[in-house]
């Protein structure tokens, strides 16, 4: 029964409270009505109705302006407190300041409680993070970022951080605004410290930086580069010595023996298949520790080195294939060696991979942003799922075919590393039995025609 009550009752309370709050909407209206109604009557009474009304609406003025002091003295207190009596409605405006503020307090706290909890949990990481303004000033920085980076919290907030960072090559990668890669640098609080760097943009144009401490990978890195030049380097003379006796017999009596002749022939070939592995492992060392490109930089003549090139290639691959040259007179600023190597590598594989009656063709030219040096064939071509992985070391579509044809496996590599010094890099198209396309993309900053640059 009381819950059928209840039940009756909903709809009514709801009906009060809207009527109420009509009753609210209307009061103005009302007091208006009774001061004009009071005016009235003392007028009546007093035989003075004009100024009775005038007298009752002075009044109902000064109310409201009661009201609006006592709204003003409440803002001007920052709206601390609950809202002042009153009626009418002024009152359900007070009120609903009141919601507004109390809600709106209610979301600052959850985000300023977020805002800690993030900033607690970056503080922690062994990372160092740097919170930079778009004007490039420090905003915030993590403990690690102390250890690692020596800036310091709250000191260097509101500094710019190039003048804290003082490293120049840094400051070009800041500036160029292009994060795509990593950074590497020496920590500036430890020269023994090598420090991976992230910069990213968020919000309005600010950045964040990230500094990990790398030097664990570092040491690993070089050790193994260290290895692999040195162990390359030994390899060297002694395969000399053995490929020099070899051909000594061969050309001599013993050459002559048949039994031994076969035993010496493949002696000769592997011990030549490991010198020019070797060679390979050293050309690799060298580019890796030499880095971005520097020292004797000349404008290269491109289609007189591929010309260069292409009769090497004939020698070297006996069976015939059209090699056509198509090169623009742009020359490429560059350093002579690195180029041939790279350019050989990729005709030689075209070369290799193509069927005696193949045509292979070179390019050489330039766009607004870019030169480009293409070699196109129509040979075996490469499934799809083997591109991404075609210039990591060693990696081979077909090792026996690769092997018998005289390839080391580093081919694709040397050309990677060589473009990378010069700020380019590797594109492959293929397609398995139509043919592939490798085409080194330069920075046209590297090109030059009549010894003025392209762009
Ligand atoms: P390799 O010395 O074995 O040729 P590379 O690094 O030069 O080593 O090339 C890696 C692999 O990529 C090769 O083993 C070959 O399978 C494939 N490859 C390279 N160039 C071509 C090409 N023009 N056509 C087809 N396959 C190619």
């Amino acid at each position: 029964m009381l819950v059928y009550l209840s039940r009756l009752q909903a709809p009514f309370v709801g009906k009060i409270r809207e009527s109420m709050s009509r009753f609210a909407g209307s009061f103005d209206l009302r007091n208006i009505f009774f001061a004009v109604l009071s005016g009235l009557f003392l007028g009546v009474i007093t035989g003075h109705v004009a100024w009775c009304l005038v007298l009752a609406l002075f009044v109902y003025i000064w109310w409201m302006s009661v009201q609006v002091r006592k709204l003003r003295r409440w803002l001007s207190e920052g709206l601390s407190g609950p809202p002042p009596t009153t009626s009418g409605s002024a009152e359900v405006v007070f009120q609903q300041i009141y919601k507004l503020r109390r809600s709106g307090v209610e979301d600052r706290e959850r985000w300023r409680a977020l805002a800690r909890h993030i900033r607690a949990s970056f503080a922690v990481l062994d990372d160092a993070v740097v919170m930079i303004d778009p004007a490039g000033n420090i905003e915030w920085n993590n403990i690690a970022a102390r250890k690692l980076l020596g800036l310091k919290y709250p000191q260097d907030v509101s500094q710019p951080l190039l003048h804290l960072i003082r490293d120049p090559d840094f400051r070009n990668f800041y500036q160029s605004e292009n994060y795509d890669n990593y950074y590497s640098m020496t920590s500036p609080q430890n020269t023994e410290t090598q420090l991976q760097i992230k910069l990213t943009f968020f919000g309005k144009r600010s950045r964040i930086l990230f500094a990990r401490d790398i030097t664990q990978t570092y040491l690993l890195e070089q050790t193994r580069k260290d290895f692999v030049a040195n162990a390359s380097h030994e390899l060297r003379t002694p395969l000399t010595v053995i490929n020099g006796y070899l051909q000594t017999f061969i050309d001599n009596d013993e050459g002559n023996n048949p039994r031994l002749r076969r035993a010496y022939d493949q002696m000769l070939e592997q011990s030549s298949r490991m010198e020019a592995l070797v060679r390979d492992l050293m050309s690799l060392s060298v580019l890796e520790s030499v880095g971005e490109l520097s020292g004797d930089i000349e404008p290269i003549d491109v289609g007189a080195l591929v010309e260069l090139i292409k009769r090497d290639v004939q020698l070297a691959v006996d069976t015939p294939k059209q090699i056509v040259i198509e090169c623009s007179d742009i020359r490429l600023l560059g350093q002579k060696k690195d180029i041939h190597s790279a350019f050989s590598n990729l005709v030689l594989n075209a070369a290799k991979y193509t069927e005696a009656d193949g045509r292979i063709v070179i390019k050489w030219y330039a766009d607004g942003d870019n030169a480009f040096f293409e070699v196109e064939d129509n040979g075996i071509g490469i499934e799809a799922h083997h591109l991404p992985r075609l210039t990591e070391r060693f990696y081979r579509v077909d090792k026996s075919r690769s092997i018998s044809t005289g390839g080391t496996g580093l081919g694709l590599a040397i050309v990677k590393h060589v473009l990378l010094r010069y700020g380019g890099h590797l594109e492959i198209e293929s397609t398995a039995g139509q043919g592939s396309r490798f085409i080194c993309v330069f920075p046209i900053s590297q090109a030059v025609i009549n010894d003025n640059r392209v762009a």
